[in-house]
């Protein structure tokens, strides 16, 4: 496996035809770091912050917050990486969350969790920004809210951020020299109002976890469903089509950091949509740059315009197929 690694960490991910595709890996501690350098990832697409919160035993002070952040901008060089403020709440509670913090939800994925808390826990994101901003300093800071449904909650978070970076300001301590502000795209409401959010933003993140357990009202821990919503369905490919166009159109960088991009046959018709970004598995990154370099992109683009405009019954068994005739 290691060997396999090796063969694979400088090759560039570009198309038959010419494409640089960006492929990222997704980490949430010190220890995910090396994984960097073994796969030749471009950086880190997704840096689940929860992770520090969930192995700790009680809240991690504002400090040990900085030293981690520091720590993985260091390790990280000059790749770059997208940190995630906290998605904790619902099935991820903390037991040292106040008791009334402690969501009872029938319906934990779709509760009190994440930005929803974290705005309202003011005290938290108001640390994880300065801990950010802080560890960032003369660097690049590129930071993502999870689960943003409406418009407002952005602007609520970028300015908790903005008011942590004047008060930086105001005490002449060196600021970041750019912060770029994203959204994860997971709850399909957010898809609605893409004229708003576009302006505002420098990337969209897509989290194919969430999104298609939303979409399809199925819960993506239930094995049962498992089989039944794949990933490979015509109305979550449209659906990204769309965000993919008005991201395209607007200018604004647009990835995915679901599980969903770490598959072949699933990156093969993320490409297909126009993605040229993945942030996945680190495992993933040999195999996924592999077929990146056997694809003609126009090839796949114009087969999946076909299928997604006269849905076949089974599409996977199509990109398949369509594999197979690609020597994939
Ligand atoms: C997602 O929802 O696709 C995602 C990447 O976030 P998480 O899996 O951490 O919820
Ligand atoms: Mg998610």
């Amino acid at each position: 496996r290691q060997a396999a690694y090796a063969k694979l960490r400088d090759v560039q991910p570009v198309s038959l035809d010419g494409k640089r595709v960006t492929v990222m890996i997704n980490a949430g501690l010190r220890d995910d770091m090396p994984m960097l350098n073994v796969t030749g990832a471009d950086g880190i697409g997704l840096f689940r912050t929860e992770f520090q919160f969930l192995v700790a035993a009680a809240l991690p002070q504002r400090d040990r917050q900085t030293r981690l952040y520091r720590d993985v901008l260091d390790a990280a060089g000059d790749k770059p990486v997208i940190f995630r403020t906290v998605d904790i709440g619902g099935d991820k509670a903390l037991p040292y969350l106040r008791e009334d913090d402690r969501e009872n939800d029938e319906n934990p994925a779709m509760g009190w969790r994440a930005l929803r808390l974290a705005l309202e826990r003011e005290g938290l994101l108001k640390a994880q920004a300065r801990a950010l901003l802080e560890a960032s300093a003369g660097r690049t800071l590129n930071v993502m809210f999870p689960l943003v449904s409406e418009p407002w909650e952005f602007d609520a978070a970028r300015a908790v951020f903005e008011a942590q970076r004047q008060f930086l300001k105001k005490q002449k301590k060196l600021l970041p020299e750019a912060i770029n502000y994203g959204v994860m795209l997971e709850v399909p409401a957010l898809a609605e109002m893409l004229d708003i959010m576009l302006p505002k933003l420098s990337f969209i993140s897509i989290g194919t976890n969430d999104l298609t357990q939303f979409l399809f009202a199925a819960d993506r821990a239930n094995p049962k469903l498992a089989e039944r919503y794949d990933w490979l369905n015509p109305s979550i490919l449209r659906f990204m089509r769309r965000v993919v166009k008005a991201a395209d159109e607007a200018g604004v960088a647009v990835g995915v950091c679901g599980e969903m991009g770490g598959r072949r046959l699933e990156a093969l018709a993320l490409l297909g949509i126009g993605i040229r970004r993945l942030s996945i598995t680190p495992a993933a990154v040999g195999p996924i740059k592999e077929l990146v370099c056997k694809t003609n992109l126009a090839d796949i683009a114009e087969a999946m315009e076909g299928w997604l405009a006269n849905p076949p019954a089974n599409l996977r068994a199509e990109v398949q197929q369509w594999a197979l005739d690609h020597g994939l």
